[in-house]
């Protein structure tokens, strides 16, 4: 793929010839988690990567904001997963941390629900972070309002339950930990919990378990997110052989099948190591030399 390279790589910097290759065979890698993430992440890292991974010991990762609105998030996805990766390197020998983030969110035109799961690894010995991504519409992120246990059981149905737990709340509104039911996965359990919560109000919430131990859907998108992570970490810079030579920017200007003009479909993709700072461009990265008239606006204004 790097072979059609539009500007042959210029001896990049004027620091030499320097190697910034990272070595990951055996070294211990800690998964910050409290929710079973390491059934998703581990296997895919030992398999690649060759490192021996670990689980960090009491690691609260609720402190870091939780799905089901007590406590808030304290920055933005990835800016979270450092921060996580970070106080599990604190409290174990490893200088390789793992963290993962998920979200869900409602498809800006599709309006049908989203997950983005975010796994990311921080090398201390190295000084550097690489996530990888996974933006699934696989989901069975979903909340509804209820009167009765029939309501409650028909939703838990159509989530995947018992394989899927749900969570109950008195009112969309509510911070109380305390009247939060969460991780049911029975219809025992269930039950009592409908009717402990009816009791106080005619109307409450129920909506999917989206932490990893209770939601398998959410497992497979964080196997694909660690499978992304894993390519970044793989694809290496062709100056340095730093990881995560991976494409920074899209330049549009296919030329159109029809009338030859630019289009805005990419003509190429720009790679850059985030080391040596070496750039490459890659002409033609659709494996197609023409854009579809339909990209073009002289041919389909
Ligand atoms: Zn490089
Ligand atoms: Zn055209």
């Amino acid at each position: 793929m790097m072979s059609d390279a539009l500007t042959p790589s210029p001896s990049p910097n004027g620091r030499g010839e320097q190697d910034h290759r990272i070595e990951f065979t055996d070294r211990l890698a800690v998964i910050a988690t409290m929710h079973r993430k390491e059934l998703a992440i581990a296997p895919v890292l030992e398999t690649s990567l060759g490192v021996k991974v670990t689980v960090a010991q009491d690691f609260d990762s609720d402190r870091f904001g939780t799905f089901t609105r007590d406590i808030e998030r304290p920055a933005n996805q990835i800016e979270t997963a450092k921060i996580k990766a970070e106080k599990a390197l604190e409290i174990s020998d490893a200088d390789l941390a793992i963290a993962s983030e998920g979200s869900f969110f409602a498809h800006p035109i599709l309006g049908i629900a989203y997950n983005r799961e975010l796994v990311l690894l921080l090398d201390k010995k190295h000084d550097f972070t690489v996530y990888g991504e996974s933006l699934s519409a696989d989901t069975n992120f979903r909340h509804q309002e209820i009167s009765s246990y029939e309501q409650a059981y028909e939703f838990a149905l159509q989530i995947g339950f018992p394989d899927h737990a749900v969570v109950l709340i008195p009112d969309a509104q509510t911070s109380a930990k305390e009247s939060i039911y969460k991780g049911i996965n029975s219809e025992d359990l269930l039950k009592e919990s409908v009717h402990k919560l009816l009791r106080q109000a005619p109307q409450i919430y129920i909506e999917t378990d989206m932490r990893a131990l209770y939601n398998p859907t959410r497992m497979k998108n964080i196997t694909k997110a660690t499978e992304d992570l894993v390519r970044k970490l793989q694809q290496l810079c062709p100056n340095c052989n730093f990881v995560n030579f991976d494409v920074v920017k899209r330049i549009k200007g296919l030329p159109c099948e029809l009338c030859g003009l630019p289009t805005r479909a990419t003509r190429a993709n720009v790679y850059r190591c985030d080391r040596c700072q070496f750039q490459q461009e890659v002409l033609f990265p659709d494996e197609v030399q023409t854009a579809d008239p339909m990209y073009c606006s002289y041919c389909n204004p």
